[in-house]
């Protein structure tokens, strides 16, 4: 039997490539993980945490408004941007320390340095200049920014890795997208205090959502007075000097800005990665593509997370890991289920989502009834924001079950998250109606919606 360096050899120390590297080790396997970074991923490092943190600072804002209306007065609020950097800075730098040290407590060894594979045994790690050999491969170096290089100027612009160290705060700013980072950016930017103008391709915004998704988020944008242009794409970008950049749209409108932000997706990292030379099949945009069990076309190597574009979120990624270390180094065969996952996008209001759209569920079970309501969650009564609250219950008319809900405001995600339990276990429509209410709750709209709803065609 060919004796090799590693059991298990993983290149991208994110979500997915700690857990399936932690809990390998932890059964036994001699693990090697590479990482070009920072240990933690995109997700610690460079998304959903510090964006998180960018969030609830845009949230104070409007809380100090808000405090008025409750009786509360103050002086006028200062926001410091270094300062909020710092501190987020510093909590990255925490959780960066605890990656390291729990791959280091399993018995993983750490190789601060890019990876390439070599052969589907052999990876070669360019800062060391030097081979290792492993049974296994796993590739986890998950996405990066994607940027239209066709529009010229592109380079003006910068992307999500950019926006969480900008020196300066941006006056105003222009956001190419309509998906979740353009729209949590344009609020985040909105609510910190920019001017803000969001330019999307198609006409509705946050398109994989429900329908009554889109338009309230989109509704919500503008009232908040972020400008939303719809049926545009960025044609250039000029520099005007000192910072100042002008883009040029498709429909011949002109917005100055001093930051333009590309929020038009992301691609698997997979360029210059060997794979191909390895006879590791890329599929669309780069991504490997791999069978149920995170198997590449390649026998001994293997691939979860955003690398291979299947759910890109980073609790998909740690279970698609968790997974593959259960099925090949614990004897215990598991396959990701991606059936009702939900989803959450940290705009202003937020969105919760989980299961199947109204136009998804009408195509799959037929008949459905929806639920819907919209309403000013009670605090706002006071405030005097006029901001919104739509929930909508989507049911299979046929079997009573509950198949998907959604909510865009204050908590949304927080409800969905636990909505989700239920909503995966089976429950029907009768269960929610069974359900005694809670008051006063914004969630008890929930267990109350008993008029099913009637398109008006
Ligand atoms: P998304 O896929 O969400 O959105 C990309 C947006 O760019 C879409 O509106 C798309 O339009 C538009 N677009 C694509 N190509 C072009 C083009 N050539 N010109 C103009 N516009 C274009 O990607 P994001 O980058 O926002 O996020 C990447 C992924 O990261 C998400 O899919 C999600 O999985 C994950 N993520 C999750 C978050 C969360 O859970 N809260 C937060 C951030 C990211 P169209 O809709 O017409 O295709």
């Amino acid at each position: 039997m060919a004796s090799y360096d590693f059991d298990l050899f993983t290149i991208g120390a994110g979500s997915g490539g700690v857990r399936a590297s932690r809990l390998a080790a932890r059964y036994g396997a001699r693990v090697g993980v590479a990482e070009e970074h920072r240990v933690g991923g995109t997700c610690v490092i460079r998304g959903c945490v510090p964006k998180k943190f960018f969030v609830y600072a845009s949230e104070f804002g409007r809380m100090f408004h808000e405090a008025k209306g409750y009786g509360w007065t103050s002086g006028a609020p200062q926001f410091s941007w270094p300062k909020l950097i710092e501190n987020k800075d510093n909590e990255i730098d925490r959780l960066n320390g605890i990656y390291i040290r729990n791959l280091k407590n399993a018995g993983a060894e750490i190789f601060e340095t890019r990876a390439i594979v070599k052969d589907p045994h052999t990876v070669h790690l360019v800062g060391e200049g030097r081979d290792v050999t492993a049974e296994k491969i796993l590739i986890s170096t998950g996405g990066a920014p994607w940027v239209d290089e066709t529009v010229p100027g592109h380079e003006l612009g910068v992307t999500s890795n950019e926006a969480f160290h900008l020196e300066r705060f941006p006056d105003h700013v222009v956001v190419a997208g309509g998906g979740y980072i353009a729209v949590e950016f344009a609020c985040i930017f909105k609510g910190l205090g920019a001017d803000v103008c969001l330019v999307y391709r198609g006409e509705d915004i946050l398109r994989y959502f429900d329908s009554d998704i889109s338009v309230q988020v989109h509704a919500e944008l503008k009232r908040q007075g972020i400008r939303v242009v719809t049926q545009a794409v960025f044609d250039g970008i000029e520099d005007l000097g000192n910072g100042a950049r002008r883009v040029h749209l498709s429909n011949g409108t002109k917005l100055d800005a001093d930051l333009v932000f590309w929020a038009v997706g992301r691609r698997p990292a997979t360029e210059g990665l060997g794979l191909e030379k390895a006879g590791v099949e890329l599929g669309k945009n780069g991504a490997v593509k791999v069978d149920e069990w995170s198997r590449s076309s390649v026998e001994s190597v293997f691939a979860v997370g955003d690398v291979t574009d299947r759910v890109n979120l980073t609790p998909v990624a740690i279970r698609e890991g968790a997974a593959f270390a259960e099925t090949q180094f614990n004897d215990n065969p598991q396959k990701m289920d991606y059936a009702f996952i939900s989803k959450a996008v940290f705009s202003n209001p937020p969105v919760g989502s989980v299961g199947y759209t109204e136009a998804e569920a009408r195509r799959k079970f037929g008949a459905v009834d929806v639920y819907k309501t919209d309403f000013r969650q009670m605090k706002h009564m006071l405030t005097g924001d006029e901001q919104r609250t739509l929930m909508k219950i989507v049911v299979d008319a046929a079997s009573d079950k509950v198949v998907g809900v959604h909510i865009v405001g204050e908590h949304g995600p927080e409800m969905i998250q636990c909505l989700a339990i239920a909503v995966k276990a089976g429950v029907t429509k009768a269960d929610f109606d069974a359900t005694c209410a809670l008051h006063p709750t914004a969630a008890e709209e929930l267990v109350t919606m008993r008029e099913k709803f009637t398109p008006k065609f």
